[in-house]
Protein backbone atom coordinates (compact mmCIF):
# COMPACT_ATOMS: atom_id res chain seq x y z
CA UNK A 1 0.00 0.00 0.00
CA UNK A 2 1.19 3.40 -0.83
CA UNK A 3 -0.02 6.77 0.13
CA UNK A 4 -1.83 5.99 -3.16
CA UNK A 5 -4.37 4.27 -1.97
CA UNK A 6 -5.50 7.29 0.78
CA UNK A 7 -9.39 7.68 0.40
CA UNK A 8 -10.24 10.93 1.53
CA UNK A 9 -13.90 10.14 2.17
CA UNK A 10 -12.68 7.97 5.28
CA UNK A 11 -14.47 8.76 8.60
CA UNK A 12 -11.07 10.82 10.40
CA UNK A 13 -10.58 12.95 7.05
CA UNK A 14 -14.30 13.65 7.69
CA UNK A 15 -13.76 14.66 11.07
CA UNK A 16 -10.48 16.85 9.97
CA UNK A 17 -12.02 18.49 7.63
CA UNK A 18 -15.02 19.22 10.30
CA UNK A 19 -18.10 17.34 8.17
CA UNK A 20 -18.94 15.62 11.12
CA UNK A 21 -18.46 15.88 14.93
CA UNK A 22 -15.93 14.86 17.37
CA UNK A 23 -15.49 15.01 20.72
CA UNK A 24 -12.12 16.58 20.77
CA UNK A 25 -9.39 16.50 23.69
CA UNK A 26 -6.53 18.32 21.58
CA UNK A 27 -5.68 20.07 18.52
CA UNK A 28 -2.44 21.39 17.32
CA UNK A 29 -0.99 22.85 13.67
CA UNK A 30 -0.15 18.75 13.16
CA UNK A 31 -2.26 16.75 15.09
CA UNK A 32 -5.70 16.15 16.51
CA UNK A 33 -6.97 13.82 19.19
CA UNK A 34 -10.01 12.90 19.71
CA UNK A 35 -12.87 10.67 21.99
CA UNK A 36 -13.07 6.80 20.16
CA UNK A 37 -16.47 6.28 20.07
CA UNK A 38 -16.65 3.05 20.58
CA UNK A 39 -14.32 2.94 24.15
CA UNK A 40 -12.60 0.11 25.02
CA UNK A 41 -12.45 1.52 28.29
CA UNK A 42 -13.38 4.56 29.76
CA UNK A 43 -11.21 7.12 28.45
CA UNK A 44 -10.22 5.67 24.70
CA UNK A 45 -9.04 8.35 23.01
CA UNK A 46 -7.54 8.44 19.62
CA UNK A 47 -4.65 10.61 18.21
CA UNK A 48 -4.03 11.35 14.14
CA UNK A 49 -2.16 13.03 12.33
CA UNK A 50 -3.38 15.84 10.01
CA UNK A 51 -1.25 15.08 7.21
CA UNK A 52 -3.37 12.06 5.03
CA UNK A 53 -1.65 8.60 5.06
CA UNK A 54 -3.48 5.27 5.38
CA UNK A 55 -1.73 4.07 8.14
CA UNK A 56 2.26 4.09 9.60
CA UNK A 57 3.55 2.43 6.30
CA UNK A 58 3.09 5.51 4.44
CA UNK A 59 2.86 8.32 6.67
CA UNK A 60 5.49 10.56 6.52
CA UNK A 61 8.68 11.31 9.04
CA UNK A 62 7.62 14.42 9.74
CA UNK A 63 4.01 13.59 10.33
CA UNK A 64 5.56 10.68 12.78
CA UNK A 65 7.52 12.93 14.66
CA UNK A 66 4.52 14.92 15.19
CA UNK A 67 2.30 12.94 15.90
CA UNK A 68 4.23 11.18 18.73
CA UNK A 69 4.28 13.89 20.78
CA UNK A 70 1.01 14.28 20.69
CA UNK A 71 0.18 10.62 21.97
CA UNK A 72 2.51 11.30 24.66
CA UNK A 73 0.84 14.53 26.11
CA UNK A 74 -2.64 12.49 25.47
CA UNK A 75 -1.51 9.09 26.85
CA UNK A 76 0.06 11.41 30.40
CA UNK A 77 -2.90 13.22 30.35
CA UNK A 78 -5.26 10.17 30.38
CA UNK A 79 -3.31 8.60 32.32
CA UNK A 80 -4.06 11.35 35.11
CA UNK A 81 -7.73 12.05 34.01
CA UNK A 82 -8.20 8.20 34.92
CA UNK A 83 -6.20 7.67 37.41
CA UNK A 84 -4.53 4.76 35.45
CA UNK A 85 -2.00 2.16 36.34
CA UNK A 86 -1.06 2.19 32.93
CA UNK A 87 -1.59 3.13 29.59
CA UNK A 88 -2.25 0.82 26.08
CA UNK A 89 -1.21 2.53 23.18
CA UNK A 90 -2.07 0.46 19.81
CA UNK A 91 -1.95 1.14 16.12
CA UNK A 92 -3.13 -1.33 13.46
CA UNK A 93 -1.85 -1.60 9.66
CA UNK A 94 -4.45 -2.90 7.37
CA UNK A 95 -7.52 -4.89 7.68
CA UNK A 96 -5.76 -8.48 8.19
CA UNK A 97 -3.79 -6.40 11.64
CA UNK A 98 -7.01 -4.96 12.59
CA UNK A 99 -7.51 -1.50 11.16
CA UNK A 100 -11.00 -0.31 10.16
CA UNK A 101 -10.52 3.43 9.63
CA UNK A 102 -7.61 4.08 6.93
CA UNK A 103 -6.02 7.44 8.13
CA UNK A 104 -3.43 6.90 10.12
CA UNK A 105 -4.12 6.93 14.21
CA UNK A 106 -2.95 5.75 17.65
CA UNK A 107 -5.41 4.22 20.65
CA UNK A 108 -4.46 5.68 23.66
CA UNK A 109 -6.35 3.62 26.34
CA UNK A 110 -6.58 3.99 30.20
CA UNK A 111 -5.45 0.43 31.84
CA UNK A 112 -6.35 -0.34 35.52
CA UNK A 113 -5.22 -3.55 37.40
CA UNK A 114 -7.63 -6.70 36.83
CA UNK A 115 -9.68 -4.83 34.42
CA UNK A 116 -10.21 -6.30 30.73
CA UNK A 117 -10.29 -4.74 27.96
CA UNK A 118 -13.97 -3.98 26.32
CA UNK A 119 -13.90 -5.84 22.68
CA UNK A 120 -12.21 -3.28 19.12
CA UNK A 121 -14.75 -1.37 17.93
CA UNK A 122 -17.66 -3.01 20.52
CA UNK A 123 -20.16 -0.73 21.74
CA UNK A 124 -21.27 2.82 20.99
CA UNK A 125 -20.68 4.91 23.88
CA UNK A 126 -23.25 7.76 24.85
CA UNK A 127 -22.71 11.26 23.63
CA UNK A 128 -22.50 12.61 27.09
CA UNK A 129 -20.33 9.97 28.58
CA UNK A 130 -17.66 10.86 25.94
CA UNK A 131 -18.31 14.52 26.49
CA UNK A 132 -17.79 13.56 30.21
CA UNK A 133 -14.39 11.97 29.84
CA UNK A 134 -13.55 14.59 27.51
CA UNK A 135 -13.95 16.95 29.63
CA UNK A 136 -11.47 15.59 32.17
CA UNK A 137 -8.71 14.67 29.65
CA UNK A 138 -8.34 18.63 28.61
CA UNK A 139 -8.70 19.18 32.48
CA UNK A 140 -5.64 17.44 33.05
CA UNK A 141 -4.48 18.19 30.05
CA UNK A 142 -4.12 22.21 31.77
P1 LIG B 1 -8.92 0.87 13.83
O1 LIG B 1 -9.57 -0.46 13.83
O2 LIG B 1 -7.56 0.89 14.48
O3 LIG B 1 -8.91 1.45 12.45
O4 LIG B 1 -9.79 1.78 14.78
C1 LIG B 1 -10.79 2.63 14.36
C2 LIG B 1 -11.44 3.13 15.61
O5 LIG B 1 -12.24 4.24 15.25
C3 LIG B 1 -12.35 2.15 16.33
O6 LIG B 1 -11.89 1.97 17.66
C4 LIG B 1 -13.73 2.81 16.28
O7 LIG B 1 -14.45 2.62 17.46
C5 LIG B 1 -13.37 4.26 16.06
N1 LIG B 1 -14.33 5.09 15.37
C6 LIG B 1 -15.05 4.80 14.26
N2 LIG B 1 -15.78 5.85 13.88
C7 LIG B 1 -15.52 6.84 14.75
C8 LIG B 1 -15.98 8.19 14.89
N3 LIG B 1 -16.85 8.73 14.04
N4 LIG B 1 -15.49 8.94 15.91
C9 LIG B 1 -14.62 8.40 16.80
N5 LIG B 1 -14.14 7.14 16.71
C10 LIG B 1 -14.59 6.37 15.71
Amino acid sequence: MTSSDYDSSNIFAKILRGEIPSCKVYEDDHSIAFMDVMPQAPGHTLVLPKQPSRNLLDASPEALSHVIQTVQKVANAVKDAFDADGVYIAQFNEPSAGQTVFHLHFHVIPRHEGTALKPHSGKMEDGDVLAENARKIIEAMS
